[in-house]
């Protein structure tokens, strides 16, 4: 853990800076502007640990730097790996906050589940998350770690497909380091070079703030998970109180999609309370006229949970209702529920009793 004391003594951190941050900090040096991408290219696309691994800056540059900054990676990682292949890292922050990520391989891709809170504002009774209250919104180098990180725990040959941002947190509750995060993804001068296609942020519905997620070119999922109004407060109360069922799909129905795009919406069953025929017929409905298909979600439970998950053939059943309205919709297959990777199941439980659930693999 970093004090603040010791964190100032050590310098800022180059990875919170932005790019003109970045830029002000080499004139303020006397450094020629292009130094700035030579900078961001060793952070992002070579991902320096040390300033003294910048070896294209002389031995001078390096000291001068090593003197007002430092690289400020994630100082502790646990890594827990699910018999299905799935990887759990629990990456301990400058103060000691815990955040979660999930990799994913499925047949050809290899999908990362991002966290953009640690903890959330939200109450949706189903997930594990909810339970634990907000600590704090991430920052953008912060949501950037949860990449770096597991990119480095693959082979060299081995590269991350996707990315979901489906972990701990509303990503629109922290869009200003939502959005610098998915810039530095995106940047293809010196950043990841993430195509935005690659990239889908999905929300619990805050409505008002999905126009923003559209100049990013990133794909957007909501979590609709209920078909009244009713049964949607009752399900996710808070941000059911922000934008109500029928508000959200009305922002939905005028977000600037992009030609070929679609929008996914998700939605959790729970078992007797919204996987019977009638809601399948609601959801048939209410998303009639947008371009989109479905992710059904089998109830992941977690200890002390109030809900249960349908069984397969009611599952099948409720996607066979959509089919037949010519609904594209998928199952999502639950991944990771051994190391408490799946959805709704990210934070809280204390590292004693995740120890007695897992086996940690190892730490970076
Ligand atoms: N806050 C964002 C992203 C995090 S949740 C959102 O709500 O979209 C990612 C997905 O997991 C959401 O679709 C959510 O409805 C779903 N989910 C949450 N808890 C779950 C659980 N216990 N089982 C299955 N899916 C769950």
């Amino acid at each position: 853990m970093l004090d603040v004391d010791r964190a100032s003594r050590l310098g800022v951190n180059l990875l919170s800076l932005d790019e003109p941050k970045m830029a002000r900090l080499v004139r303020q040096l006397g450094w020629p502007s292009y130094r700035s991408g030579q900078i961001l290219r060793w952070l992002y696309q070579r991902r320096a640990r040390t300033i003294d691994q910048m070896t294209d800056l002389s031995q001078t540059d390096r000291k001068k730097l090593s003197a007002e900054a430092r690289i400020g990676r994630a100082s502790e990682c646990t890594v827990l790996r699910s018999r299905d292949g799935t990887s759990k890292f629990i990456l301990t922050l400058d103060d000691g906050v815990q955040v979660e990520a999930v990799l994913i391989p499925d047949d050809d891709r290899l999908t990362l589940c991002v966290s953009t809170q640690a903890g959330c504002t939200l109450d949706c009774g189903f997930c594990l998350t909810g339970t634990m209250g907000l600590k704090r919104n991430l920052k953008p180098h912060e949501i950037i770690e949860q990449v770096l990180t597991a990119q480095e725990y693959l082979p060299s040959d081995e590269r991350i497909s996707n990315m979901v941002f489906m972990g701990m947190g509303e990503p629109l509750a922290n869009l200003d380091s939502l959005s610098e995060a998915i810039r530095r993804l995106t940047n293809n001068r010196w950043g990841l070079g993430w195509s935005p296609r690659r990239i889908t942020v999905s929300t619990a519905g805050m409505a008002s703030r999905l126009n923003a997620l559209a100049p990013l070119g990133v794909n957007l999922a909501v979590s609709l998970n209920a078909t009244t109004e009713e049964q949607r407060a009752r399900l996710m109360p808070a941000v059911n109180g922000v934008a109500s069922l029928k508000t959200l799909l009305s922002a939905c129905r005028r977000y600037p999609l992009a030609p070929n795009r679609r929008v996914t919406f998700e939605y959790v069953l729970l078992a007797d309370v919204n996987d019977r025929a009638a809601d399948a017929e609601r959801l048939i409905k209410l998303i009639r006229g947008i371009r989109c298909k479905v992710n059904l979600i089998p109830f992941n439970p977690f200890p002390g949970s109030a809900f249960r998950r349908p069984s397969d053939r009611e599952v099948l059943l409720f996607q066979s209702i959509l089919r037949k309205a010519r609904i594209d919709v998928f199952i999502r297959k639950s991944r990771g529920r051994d190391v408490l990777g799946a959805c709704g199941q990210l934070g809280n439980l204390t590292s004693s009793s995740e120890r007695t659930l897992t086996q940690i693999e190892s730490r970076c």
